[in-house]
């Protein structure tokens, strides 16, 4: 019997992992975070946390944190539609949260110290023994040390070299999008409202999330058809002048906006495994599913699986067991999201005949009544999602009706 210094041993100091460590750490365990960044800089990534994601961040004990240092709470939606009350219209009846990503990952990683989690900054991974006696491989300064743990949960992102280490397969669904982000300034607009907006005839998805400080994170989703790239601080005229095709909110918003970050484009297709857990170690936040920025449900995923696998090794000592079971749950709500989101970009996003034969039947009804609209982008992956509501979304459902009559 080996003498372990650590129950837990997370690789990757994100969001996914910091907020699981200082809940884990909260209820009393031995959890060592391993990250290999020592300073956190402007990858471009999520910065607009979802109103289901806000009460994952609630059940982690964490919500309040965020809010007391980096975070800004956002109330207001605009999907083209009008201003929309979150605090009012969701199951949750609260806002959204915004925040600079690296300001907030130093949040969470000194509260999960402050649990009691020991966290190693400047510690890169280099692979994974997975077992019933799992281990890593760590390395600093040029020297590898071999960590064991009762478990390893892998929270290295969305390129992660982790899932591969622990034999993990990936399923991919390639898309023709890529989605782009840059940090500006001067942007006129609402502090207290999030702005997402699709331009389904040209493929466009446009969003501004404020955060405070006078700062907003501008996203542009674009198609992969070669007519443009979205890579490099020089194409910001270009990323503006694409997002003010969007629509008419984002025409004079920019006029006087200017750069304070990079401007990066990412491959917008899903990348996720079924089952993310086998032999100590499981696989949370984009490790385990990597969902398409343009439809903003990363981080309140990563959260989710945060909360759902603290639940699982702590409602029962046999933790494969436990990770079986969380893998099990991860399955049926990432599927129900993903469906929802897949819904979407065949109505919202996809180009072509088909695709505009379907918004010929669906968006006047949907103009008519925005509840056709399935709501789980805010709502969460337990809202209802049947054939009705597939059927009401793509106005399928008067056609039904009508040949049956
Ligand atoms: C352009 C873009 C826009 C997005 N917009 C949204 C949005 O509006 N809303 C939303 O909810 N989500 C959004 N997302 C998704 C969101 O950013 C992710 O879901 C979230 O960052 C995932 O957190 P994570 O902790 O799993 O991974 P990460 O944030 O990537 O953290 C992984 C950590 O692991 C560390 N690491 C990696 N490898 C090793 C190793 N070998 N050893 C040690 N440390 C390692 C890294 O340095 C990093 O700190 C967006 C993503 C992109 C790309």
């Amino acid at each position: 019997m080996i003498s372990l210094s650590f129950d837990i041993v997370t690789v990757g100091g994100g969001l996914a992992a910091s907020a699981f460590a200082a809940s884990m750490a909260r209820n009393g365990m031995r959890v060592l975070v391993l990250e290999k960044e020592t300073q956190f800089k402007d990858r471009v990534r999520g910065e607009f946390v979802a109103t289901w994601g806000v009460a994952e961040a609630r059940e982690l004990g964490i919500e309040t944190q965020l809010f007391n240092t980096c975070a800004t709470p956002i109330p207001w939606i605009d999907m083209g539609f009008g201003p929309r009350n979150l605090v009012e219209t969701t199951p949750q009846q609260l806002p959204c949260m915004s925040f600079f990503h690296p300001e907030m990952q130093e949040v969470l990683l000194a509260e999960a110290e402050r649990a009691g989690a020991e966290v190693r900054r400047g510690v890169t991974v280099t692979s994974i023994q997975p077992g019933a006696n799992p281990s890593l491989l760590a390395a600093i300064n040029g020297s590898e040390e071999r960590i064991p743990a009762r478990i390893i949960v892998a929270a290295d992102g969305r390129g992660s070299a982790a899932r591969k280490w622990a034999g993990f397969s990936p399923q991919r669904n390639a898309q023709p999008f890529h989605f782009a982000g840059v940090l500006l300034t001067g942007v006129s607009g609402r502090k207290d409202m999030g702005t997402f907006v699709f331009n389904p005839e040209l493929g466009l998805v446009g969003g501004i999330v404020p955060q405070g400080n006078d700062r907003f994170r501008a996203y542009l989703g674009y198609p992969t058809d070669g007519s443009f790239t979205l890579q490099g601080s020089e194409k910001l005229g270009t990323f503006l002048a694409e997002s003010r095709k969007v629509g008419p909110m984002f025409a004079d918003c920019y006029a006087q906006a200017k750069r304070l970050g990079p401007l990066a484009s990412f491959d917008a297709g899903d990348v996720w495994i079924d089952h993310p857990y086998r032999d100590g170690v499981a696989l949370i936040g984009e490790a385990g599913a990597t969902s398409d920025p343009s439809f903003g449900q990363g981080m309140s995923l990563s959260l989710r699986d945060a909360r759902v696998l603290r639940d699982a090794l702590l409602g029962d000592s046999d933790w494969d067991q436990a990770g079986h079971l969380y893998a099990e749950q991860h399955d049926i709500y990432f599927h129900r999201l993903h469906t929802v989101c897949v819904w979407m970009r065949k109505l919202f996003q996809e180009q072509g005949p088909e695709a505009d034969a379907r918004r010929q039947t669906a968006m006047p009804r949907i103009v008519d009544d925005l509840s056709r609209v399935p709501d789980h982008l805010f709502g969460g992956p337990e809202l209802p999602m049947d054939e009705s509501v597939r059927a009401r979304f793509f106005g399928e459902d008067r056609l039904n009706s009508a040949k049956s009559a």
